[in-house]
């Protein structure tokens, strides 16, 4: 027996009907970016793998357990993207993009590669958009970025979604942050569940999620990262939130916040949406402070997100559907002996723009009807064997007699 194949394990095929959803996404993102002076740019699909290393974080899941990573002819290490900021901060550093005015603004989309457990809205090739604005460590650059990714999914009506703000303040301040934490969590371990015991090293933010009782008990007492900031970083922070407020985003602190990236420094955000249960961030991101200098660059600050386009599709689709249906305007039904006529007709009609198709499969005169009204046409156009041309409009029914030398002119004017 020949083998079956298949999309590989946590990949799948984006079929005809599912585009206008994924289309409009990135229209509306496309146009909102633009019209506040992003510019598009688009990198490699993949990359030197040690430049997800230093700029991933060598500690994050990321590297450690997700990247495709191969060797190619040549012996070097590539990997297939799994994220886009170390990307465009490479390229913001090779092209020598610090002698432009500051900052930079940068939006690309595309797929990325993550080698997770696949699962409803989680998938190891996926779709992102992302946004960065880079050299400049202004508030008013995380709350312009936040208020951009804000009002992209309030354009897409994507239902339930709350936003989530916090800050991380330096690495320092984490580190140090950190070490409290867990000394706190050590005072009280008889209290504490096992599981959050054992991770107390690992990953002592943990124990601010636990539904464990004792656990909740003692995290209602504990420090938070938030009550840590030192006063530059608690100014930036205060800043940002003000700006918030005033251009009535409204968004939830939320002092565990931690992203999966290493890179993270000061402000960080995540947009969920309720309906899509446990993979219900839409879209994140923060500001990366430390990020160039890492890459090699010179120190440099950077804000940016990615929205994830399969995800808020599918909200969109638990939301009813997205309503945009591919429309062919008008579909050349032929009798027999008219069929090579219907081709050059169609064709003159989609060289004028007006979206035609026909008959490719030998149907009957009923069946091409059929076709007309499954296909969404908006009009049939009769081509019969003394050459003349009956117009109907699917939807009323009506028919009238039309001459086809004014064909284009008779249907553009519709
Ligand atoms: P991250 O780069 O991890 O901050 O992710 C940003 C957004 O990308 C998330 O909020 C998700 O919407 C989306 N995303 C990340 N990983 C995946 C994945 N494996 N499958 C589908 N979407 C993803």
């Amino acid at each position: 027996m020949t083998e079956k194949f298949k999309a590989p394990r946590g990949t799948f095929d984006v079929l005809p009907e599912q585009q206008s959803v994924r289309r409009r996404i990135a229209e509306v993102a496309r146009r909102r970016l633009e019209a506040a002076g992003y510019g598009r740019m688009d990198t490699p699909i993949f990359e030197d793998t040690n430049l997800f290393a230093r700029g991933v974080g060598e500690s994050t899941d990321i590297v450690q357990k997700q990247m495709f990573t191969f060797e190619d002819q040549g012996g070097r290490s590539l990997t297939l993207r799994p994220e886009a900021t170390a990307s465009v901060c490479r390229a913001y550093l090779e092209h020598g993009m610090q002698q432009l005015a500051q900052p930079v603004k940068l939006w690309t989309d595309g797929p990325f590669f993550r080698h997770e457990r696949p699962q409803a809205g989680r998938y190891r090739q996926f779709t992102q958009i992302n946004a960065e604005g880079i050299g400049s460590d202004s508030p008013l650059v995380d709350a312009e970025m936040i208020l951009l990714a804000h009002d992209t999914l309030a354009e897409l009506r994507v239902p339930d979604v709350r936003l989530r703000l916090g800050s991380l303040g330096t690495p320092a301040t984490r580190a140090a942050y950190l070490d409290e934490l867990r000394d706190y969590l050590r005072s009280h371990e008889r209290d504490l569940s096992e599981e959050v015991v054992a991770r107390i090293d690992v990953n002592p933010l943990r124990a601010f999620d636990a539904d464990h009782e004792g656990t909740r008990r003692v995290m209602d007492g504990a420090p938070t990262l938030l009550e840590r900031l030192d006063q530059a970083d608690a100014e930036h922070f205060d800043a940002v939130r003000r700006l918030l407020d005033r251009n009535e985003v409204e968004y939830h602190l939320d002092p565990t916040l931690v992203r999966g990236l290493d890179y993270y420094t000061r402000t960080v955000f995540e947009f969920e949406c309720e309906r899509l249960g446990a993979q219900s961030g839409i879209g994140g991101g923060g500001r990366y402070d430390g990020l160039i200098e890492q890459l090699g660059g010179p120190p440099t600050p950077g804000c940016g997100w990615a929205l994830g386009v399969d995800r808020v599709a599918l909200a969109l689709q638990k939301n009813g559907g997205d309503g945009v249906k591919a429309r062919i305007g008008v579909f050349v039904v032929a009798e027999e002996g008219e069929r090579d006529r219907a081709l050059n007709v169609v064709t003159e009609l989609r060289r004028a723009d007006i979206p035609a198709d026909l008959d490719l499969a030998g149907r009957a005169i009923k069946g091409q009807m059929k076709q007309a009204d499954r296909v969404g046409a908006r009009h049939a156009l009769i081509l019969s064997a003394d050459a003349k041309a009956t117009l109907r409009d699917m939807g009323s029914g009506e028919e009238r007699e039309i001459d086809p030398a004014t064909l284009v002119e008779t249907l553009s004017s519709r």
